[in-house]
Order: C-alpha cells, then sequence, then structure tokens
C-alpha cells in the first residue's frame, strides 16, 4: 500500500500550519512545500523546505522511496544523525531543542559542505 503523488507545490503561508516532518510550525509568510497525496483518501502533506531537504537524504535509506516517510521517521532520523550534522551527541536535550540545532547545522552545512 503506498501513496500515490498527485501534485507538488510551493506556497507561502497565510496562517500557520504544522509541518507535518518536523511537527513545528510554519510561520505565516514562510514558504513551504506542499503535496497533495492518495492513499485511500486524499490528503495534503505541508512541510519546511528543510525538513523536505532532510527526508529526501535520509528517506534513500527506506525501501520506500520516501513514501511512508513520516513525523516518526524525522524525528528518528534527527536523533540518529545529530552527532555527523550538529557536531556533537544529543545528550539530555530534548526534541524540540535537537530540532532547532539540526536545521540549524544543516542549513549552514548546505552552505559550505553541500551535504546531501
Ligand atoms: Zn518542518
Amino acid at each position: 500500500m503506498s501513496a500515490t503523488l498527485i501534485s507538488e507545490n510551493t506556497f507561502t503561508a497565510k496562517k500557520k500550519h504544522l509541518c507535518d516532518l518536523c511537527g513545528q510550525h510554519i510561520q505565516v509568510g514562510e514558504k513551504y512545500k506542499r503535496q497533495f497525496c492518495v492513499d485511500g483518501n486524499a490528503y495534503a502533506f505541508k512541510m519546511h523546505f528543510v525538513c523536505e531537504d532532510i527526508s529526501k537524504v535520509y528517506s534513500k535509506e527506506y525501501d520506500s522511496d520516501g513514501e511512508g516517510y513520516d513525523h516518526n521517521c524525522f524525528s528518528h532520523d534527527v536523533f540518529e544523525n545529530f552527532e555527523v550534522v550538529v557536531g556533537f551527541k544529543s545528550d539530555g536535550l530534548k526534541y524540540q531543542e535537537a530540532l532547532k540545532l539540526f536545521k540549524q547545522k544543516w542549513i549552514e552545512g548546505k552552505e559550505t559542505k553541500g551535504i546531501g
């Protein structure tokens, strides 16, 4: 059972949304990616650009070509790869804190080293 991607578009948030990958808010005025999928039911999958980027790299480790890569996979991968990306262990960090550092380093790493 796999989801079929119907369309993928970039939007500028007119109201707050929740990112379906990291679970944090997409702020008003922030650009985000929205995928429209059908998986028995039709649903919209919203995400930050950086989260999509992270998921693209790590979802390759799953069999499903990124399909079914959800919040649980994402948070797992943030902690799994935290030390590699951020440079120190995530011991004692809460998910929200770890996530913030992870995204920050991810974006910096992209700019300087080109992770992914
Ligand atoms: Zn996100």
